[in-house]
């Protein structure tokens, strides 16, 4: 007998009209890729595909073609609109027959919760002859692994909490051992307030010195991430390569490293708080609460933030800030003025030695040529100094709040370095 294939490199069809009608996100796609690489396979080619079984039939023969290892998910339900079952048991040539135990645990199922199963769910246990079983202590579909010359086909149901547990407890154990005991890793280093082209320019040919290391650069609303990942190597040698580029990294970007792996913004924050033995207060308007939030989102955040003021009416940021009415009346909630005025308030209100003040529009309504829907203005009272600072974001009103919690938080980081 031939040594069974090996399942190295996989491609991923989610299937589903919502997911292409973009009503569902396909999150299965993205844990799908994320724990299959963990686990050492190369996720090659991802496919979404409406519940038609000619587009189906395609998309796997294709990926069967290709990589000869297919991961899908979706289309095992009991409705009329779930035929994956059907179209990948045809192409094995595995005709579907009743299977008494998988109805048994159906039915089992809806025991447990005093109920009875649908005629239809009976297409549940209409497993493709020869295929492996995997049983759904989740949910009432299986999924199902078949096996052929072709090559293998692993079917996962749509819903994700199946998916995911299905795919971890059922289909990795039998994946694992095939993958040649190699892994895919990733290392990651979060920076912030260096633009991508410039981080390109320092890392320069560092990179041709990374292989068989690849780095990839990753902007977004918090900054650039630089990720390294070790493709299908033995583990300690993926570990020992990922640790020398990653001191590489830190070398290039001393000035704006703020994390590594998951590292958030507001804990680098916290940190140098820590370090300084500062305490911090904050001033909120357009904002609501939402740095305060984010900053105790996290556990330990009690030693350095005090609390702050959600002064979101100006007879708040009157009353309870000493922000000057005639500030206000003269330059508007949202201007410098009011915001260096909230930030010194907030702190001697508190007791604070470092503080922060939001103040601005996050629309829809409210904006003017001179202060457009987006602006905001931040103040920073940081080693003594009020420094203030105007972005003007885009986006719609939550992205808006959202960056502005993000730019108080970076300009504290920055300000405490
Ligand atoms: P199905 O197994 O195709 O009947 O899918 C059941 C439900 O799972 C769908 O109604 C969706 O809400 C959800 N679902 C299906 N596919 C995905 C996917 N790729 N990502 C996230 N959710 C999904
Ligand atoms: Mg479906």
């Amino acid at each position: 007998m031939s040594s069974p294939r090996s399942l190295d490199t996989v491609e991923i069809i989610t299937i589903g009209t919502e997911l292409l009608l973009g009503f569902t996100v396909d999150t299965n796609a993205a844990f799908l890729g994320q724990t299959l690489s963990a686990a050492g396979v190369r996720v090659a080619e991802r496919t979404t595909v409406r519940d038609a079984a000619a587009d189906i039939r395609s998309a796997v023969e294709r990926a069967l073609d290709r990589t000869g290892f297919v991961v899908t998910t979706g289309g095992l339900g009991p409705t009329r609109d779930d035929i994956s079952r059907d179209v990948i048991a045809t192409l094995f040539d595995m005709p579907l027959t009743f299977d008494p135990v998988v109805w048994d645990a159906v039915l089992a199922r809806y025991a447990r919760r005093g109920a009875v199963p649908s005629e239809s769910n009976r297409t549940q246990a209409m497993i493709p002859r020869g295929a492996i079983v995997l049983p759904n202590q989740w949910g009432t579909a299986p999924g199902l692994w078949l096996e052929s010359a072709r090559g293998v086909v692993v079917m996962l149901p749509g819903v994700p909490l199946e998916m995911r547990n299905l795919l971890v407890h059922e289909a990795l154990p039998r994946v694992t051992p095939r993958t040649g005991g190699t892994v895919i890793r990733s290392a990651t280093l979060r920076t912030n307030g260096v633009p991508e082209s410039t981080l390109a320019d320092r890392i320069g040919d560092l990179e041709d010195r990374l292989a068989p290391l690849s780095l990839a650069y990753l902007p977004g609303t918090t900054g650039v991430d630089l990720r390294l990942t070790a493709w299908q190597l033995p583990a300690a040698q993926a570990d020992a390569l990922l640790d020398r580029g990653m001191a590489e990294l830190r070398r290039i970007a001393p000035d704006c490293m703020y994390g590594e792996g998951d590292a958030d913004l507001a804990t680098a924050v916290l940190e140098r708080l820590r370090q300084g033995a500062h305490h911090l207060a904050v001033a909120e308007s357009c904002t609501g609460g939402m740095l305060g939030a984010r900053l105790t989102d996290i556990a330990g955040a009690s030693d350095v933030f005090l609390g702050g003021a959600i002064s979101y009416a100006n007879a708040v940021k009157i009353d309870l800030l000493d922000v000057p009415a005639a500030v206000i009346a003269e330059h508007g909630a949202v201007s410098a003025e009011s915001a260096s005025a909230m930030v010194q308030g907030v702190a001697s209100r508190l007791g604070a030695d470092v503080a922060v003040a939001i103040t601005g529009i996050a629309g829809p309504g409210g904006g003017t040529p001179e202060k457009p829907v987006g602006t905001v203005w931040f103040a920073f009272l940081v080693h003594g100094r009020v420094e203030t600072h105007r972005s003007v974001f885009g986006g719609n009103r939550s992205e808006i709040r959202e960056r502005a919690v993000l730019g108080a938080l970076m300009g504290l980081w920055k300000r405490l370095s």
